[in-house]
């Protein structure tokens, strides 16, 4: 089984998991899930990263004679999907609100406009058509599209692109996080502060390896350092911000010829750059709960649980 998943294939893996365990919402507050939208679909957001990535390393050349190059760009392809699952979920937590266990039947009364706050948050379309879930769009509500995608097949150019690209998401982040007072929405921030500092760093060391330029003296842009910012502790003391991860079984280590042999960036916790095999440990998925009178997952909720319930029953069996 194990050789089924690990060789010779170009494919993803799928894991049930956050990238980290965020904290639940203190209240429901769909204009921070807005704000948060600018990291899933804004210019820098996770969806362009995601793009970006993803694109490069399918039309990377030469991928064997460059092959520590497209490993890179093949790994961090793996983690930013990750980012966006975590933005994601961020956004229709904070739309949502607290973690709750409410009546999920169905029948609520709608005759006195139970959602008559709808119409006056910023997104209106996040609940209207989204039903309080994330979208591919900024906190304005314009699409994230394509043109957002750079894959150039030059890879200087690609890879400092690419820094450029980690250095905007930095930009984003950080004016997000300044915006924001529930912990979900912060700790989301804190987090991806902290990676996109690791993939700022990565991508300038490979331009490095290429070229003999130190566009690591750069970092941080913009600047602030990690420590200043209190979301970031924990990931700095656990060392993440000197971690790269494989995110494969068995593939992309040649990871080591770029990230590794050098020391995190100065003005963050000193250590040594490491690869780590595989991915983080990641924490749960918070429920959303059904919300009968929106009509959402509507038909015959309970019904439907019924069903689903022992369907589960008989596949475990
Ligand atoms: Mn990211
Ligand atoms: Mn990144």
């Amino acid at each position: 089984m194990a050789n089924r998943i690990t060789k010779g294939c170009a494919m993803f893996l799928r894991v049930d998991k956050l990238q980290i365990e965020l904290p639940a919402p203190q209240r429901q507050d769909p204009n921070a899930a807005a704000a948060l939208q600018e990291l899933l679909g804004g210019k820098y957001g996770e969806m362009s990263t995601l793009g970006n990535y993803m694109f490069q390393s399918f039309n990377f050349r030469s991928k064997d004679k460059l092959r520590p190059f497209y490993s890179l760009v093949a790994a961090i392809t793996a983690e930013e999907l990750g980012h966006v699952e975590l933005v994601s979920n961020g956004v229709a937590m904070l739309a949502n609100g607290p973690d709750s266990d409410a009546d999920e039947t169905p029948g609520g009364d709608i005759s006195g406009a139970p959602f008559e706050d709808m119409k006056d948050i910023r997104l209106a379309a996040s609940f209207f058509s989204g039903g309080g879930g994330a979208m591919p769009v900024n906190s304005n509500g314009q699409s994230w599209n394509n043109d957002f995608i750079t894959t150039t097949g030059n890879v200087i150019f690609d890879l400092l692109h690419n820094f450029h690209l980690e250095c905007g998401a930095r930009l984003h982040k950080l004016r997000v996080y300044e915006s924001l007072t529930d912990p979900t929405g912060r700790e989301v921030c804190g987090y991806l502060l902290v990676r996109g500092s690791v993939h700022a760093h990565a991508y300038a060391l490979a331009l490095k390896k290429l070229t003999g330029v130190e566009i690591e003296k750069m970092l941080p842009t913009p600047n602030i350092p990690l420590g200043n910012i209190p979301e970031c502790q924990k990931y700095l003391e656990e060392g993440a911000h000197r971690r790269l991860y494989t995110f494969s079984p068995s593939d992309y280590k040649e990871l080591t010829a770029v990230w590794g042999g050098e020391m995190s960036l100065p003005g963050d916790p000193p250590g040594e750059l490491e690869v780590v095999d595989g991915m983080p440990e990641g924490g749960k998925i918070h429920q959303l709960t059904g919300i009968p009178s929106a009509f959402a997952p509507d038909y015959a909720p309970e019904e439907m649980f019924e069903i689903s319930q022992q369907l589960y029953q008989a596949a475990r069996r």
